[in-house]
């Protein structure tokens, strides 16, 4: 099963897909992550995406559509995948389908005042990357890994500027492929706003419906 995750930055897409690939047994791919662990690593990818990234602005097409294209060429992947937080703009989606159609486009739906919300308490590993929300899923210990003993901060693109920056660029750039994977047929609706537990249910029966 290839899987696309859409949805406003906030939504719990990340969240939901850590959950979801314990069930559907594929990978989550998440463009977001592999441009964390390369500004981490003060890759040439990585010192390329800080400033654009931390401002809450998109990578261009160009580099973020040759990253997955590689990532999608990997072993792993072969058997299906979730990607979380790609395609962005339509030429993603384009491109997408051209190298690897998906099956299912799942919308993670979200009103701004909780998009807003969301993002401003959020929380991440530094070293696995799991989602904490200092409300709504604090981590046993202040500031420390539940899994990995990593360190929880708060990513610089969360901050009130940028959050605002991502729910524009959102609007203009990547709404749109919501009509984009509805004319294809392939679209999901998941009401994202109760808790996760609850979204897994929304997921998995809305998944149901199609088989
Ligand atoms: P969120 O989970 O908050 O929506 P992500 O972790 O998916 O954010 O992405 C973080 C940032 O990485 C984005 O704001 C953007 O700058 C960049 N990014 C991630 N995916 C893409 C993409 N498909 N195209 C362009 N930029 C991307
Ligand atoms: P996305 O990947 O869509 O940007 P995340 O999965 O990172 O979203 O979730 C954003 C924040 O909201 C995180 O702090 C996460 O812990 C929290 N969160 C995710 N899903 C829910 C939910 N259903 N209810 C409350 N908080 C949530
Ligand atoms: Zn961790």
């Amino acid at each position: 099963m290839k899987l696309i995750f859409l949805g406003p930055p906030g939504a719990g897409k990340g969240t939901l897909a850590a959950k979801a690939v314990e069930f559907l047994k594929v990978p989550h791919i998440s463009t977001g992550a592999i441009f964390r662990s390369a500004m981490a690593a003060k890759s040439p990818l990585g010192l390329k995406v800080k400033a654009i990234i931390d401002a809450g602005k998109l990578v261009d097409d160009e580099t973020t559509i040759e990253l997955v294209k590689d990532r999608l060429a990997q072993a792993d992947a072969q058997g299906g995948y979730i990607l979380d937080g790609f395609p962005r703009t339509i030429p993603q989606a384009e491109a997408l389908a051209a190298f690897s159609p998906v099956d299912r486009a799942v919308n993670f739906d979200l009103p701004d005042s909780a998009v807003r919300e969301r993002l401003g308490g959020r929380r991440v590993c530094r070293q696995c990357g799991t989602n904490y929300h200092q409300v709504f899923n604090r981590s046993r210990r202040e500031g420390i890994c539940d899994s990995c003993g990593g360190e929880v901060y708060i990513r610089d693109d969360d901050q009130p500027g940028a959050i605002q920056k991502r729910l524009e660029v959102y609007r203009e750039q990547t709404a749109p492929l919501t009509a984009f994977y509805r004319n294809l047929g392939i679209l999901v609706e998941v009401d994202a706003s109760p808790d996760v537990e609850q979204v897994v249910e929304n997921f998995k029966s809305a998944m149901e419906k199609l088989v």
